[in-house]
Order: structure tokens, then sequence, then C-alpha cells
């Protein structure tokens, strides 16, 4: 991201003092000189937060945060240490490129780190009520065989036509890529589309692929037989016109040529992690447009 302040730093852009470099975070003196020792763990890929941060990234900055805090412990003086992180505006997060914050802490320093909140007055068992969240179902992909490359995919649209965005998240043999991107103008079925292609596109040829879309449109097309209609018909739809995003479809066909791929329709929305992440990083696409 080339206006994050982060990655200026990680990149050598802007000065830093360096704690700890690997090849995937980076560690350095958080620049507010607060707390003594206060220190950001970043990841040097970008990622605006938490919220859409794939969890390979993230167990690597966990790890770092540990490496860094345990060398403190055990090295430095201190006695323990806090991690700390913001996540979104409304949670004081000011700059949007994930860092995990560590706070040194000496037994009885008598520093003031972690907010003293006073009680808010809630009902605990209301409040667990309200905020529970269901138990997590097994992901279908965790069924698909090993030789099988999982492909997420999800389009998304601010105003149908209006700015618009997608992301894949591919995984295979215990490894995941993320794509994603967004366009000024389009629609949401053009979007759920370019999210396929785009995954398809990025699988080695002989591959077998499984692709989970939310979309009725994308999924369909194919399980019910819409596209050998659309092929036979010369890409002419029943009422006689061409075929609605004939051009991506064509695309979408090309890209399917060399591999293996089913297709399976998730609910949108709901409890399917990789889904929802697909969504919101569609929907980051879409802000970083402005749409
Ligand atoms: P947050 O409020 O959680 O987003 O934290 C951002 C942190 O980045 C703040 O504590 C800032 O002091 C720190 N920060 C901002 N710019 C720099 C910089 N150039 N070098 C080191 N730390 C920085
Ligand atoms: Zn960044």
């Amino acid at each position: 991201m080339s206006d994050c302040i982060f990655c200026k730093i990680i990149a050598g852009e802007i000065p830093c003092h360096k704690i700890y470099e690997d090849d995937f975070c980076l560690a350095f003196l958080d620049i507010s000189n607060d707390l003594y020792g206060h220190t950001l763990v970043v990841p040097k890929k970008h990622n605006e937060s938490v919220m859409t941060c794939d969890s390979t990234t993230l167990g690597r900055v966990i790890e770092t945060c540990k490496k860094v805090g345990n060398h403190y412990v055990k090295n430095c003086g201190f006695d323990g240490f806090h991690i700390f992180n913001n996540n979104g505006e409304a949670a004081n997060q000011s700059v949007k490129h994930v860092h995990f914050h560590i706070l040194p802490r000496k037994k009885d320093d008598g520093q003031k780190v972690f907010p003293e909140l006073e009680c808010c007055g809630a009902d605990l068992a209301e409040v667990c009520k309200e905020l529970k969240l269901a138990e997590e179902k097994a992901q279908p992909h965790f069924e698909v065989p090993a030789d099988t490359v999982v492909l997420y995919t999800d389009g998304a649209c601010s105003g149908n036509p209006g700015a618009g965005g997608w992301a894949a998240i591919l995984t295979f043999e215990g490894r995941e890529k993320i794509l994603s991107g967004g366009e000024d103008i389009t629609t949401n079925n053009r979007m759920e589309l370019m999210a396929v292609i785009q995954g398809l596109e990025a699988i080695k040829a002989g591959q077998k692929v499984k692709v989970f879309s939310d979309s009725a449109y994308v999924v369909n097309a194919f399980n019910q037989g819409w596209i050998a209609n659309w092929k036979r018909n010369n890409w002419r739809s029943s009422s006689g016109g061409e075929v609605l995003n004939k051009e991506m479809w064509q695309r979408l066909l090309a890209a399917m040529q060399p591999l293996e791929v089913e297709f399976v329709k998730v609910k949108g929305h709901s409890d399917n992690v990789f889904n929802n992440r697909c969504d919101a990083l569609a929907r980051e696409e879409i802000a970083k447009i402005g749409g």
C-alpha cells in the first residue's frame, strides 16, 4: 500500500527503531515513547486490520509478539507484557495496517496501561445471550480431498451498478492465497464472476478445484445447465438477446478448461468463516474506491 506508513517503515523509506525482523514480521519501538519499551509488531504483508487478515499472517504476528515479549522478560528485566491490538476507528485504530502493541511491564511499576474501566452495570447473563457466538460448524472444505484446491469467492457492490469489489481465498496443502480487487462501476453479478475467474486463473493446470460461492447466479449456471443451454443457443438467452456478461462467462470457461472444477453453493452472510472473510475483503476493496 503506497500511502501506508507502516508499509513505508517496512520498505525502509521511513526510519524506525528496529527491535526484531524476519521474513514475515517487523517489530519496532512505538514513536509515542510513552511506556518504556512500547513496541509494535507488524506483518510485512499489508492487511488493514485483524478483521480481514488471514490466519497464517496473524499466526506469524502472534509468534513474533511472543518472541519479542519473551525476550523482554528473559533478557531485559521485565516481568510480563501486555499484547494490545485495536481494530477499526471505533476501537482507536489510527494506522490501518495490522499491528499489535507490546507493552512490557515490571512488577509494581505503578504504570497505568490498560484503561481502568468502571463497572458498566450490565447483567452478564444478558450480555452473554446478546453476544454469544454460534458454535462453529465444520467448514465444508474440511471434507474436500487433499488433492483438491478449495476456492472460496465473493463479490459485492455498493449500488447495483456501483463501485464493486471481489475476493478469492484459495487453500491447498495447508497454504492460503488471497486475491482481491475492485472496479469503479460494475454489478454484483460481475464481481461474483470476477472472483471465480481470478481465483481459477491463479491455479495450475490439471488441478482439481472445488469452488464455494454464495452466488446462485454463478453456481446455478453450471449446476443447473444454463451454460450448456447458452452454448447450444450461441450465447442467446431464451428471450433472444445476448446473454448478459457473455465475455466474462467465456473468460470463466477458459479458466476452467485446464482444470477439473466443481461448484458448491454456500449460504452467504452466515457462519461460514471463509465466505465471511471473502465478503469483508470485497467490501474493503469497495471502501478503497470510495464506494
Ligand atoms: P493504533 O492507535 O493502535 O492504530 O496504534 C498506532 C501506533 O502507531 C500509535 O501508538 C503511534 O504512536 C504509532 N506510530 C505512528 N507512526 C509511527 C512511526 N512512524 N513509527 C513508530 N510508531 C508509529
Ligand atoms: Zn501497510
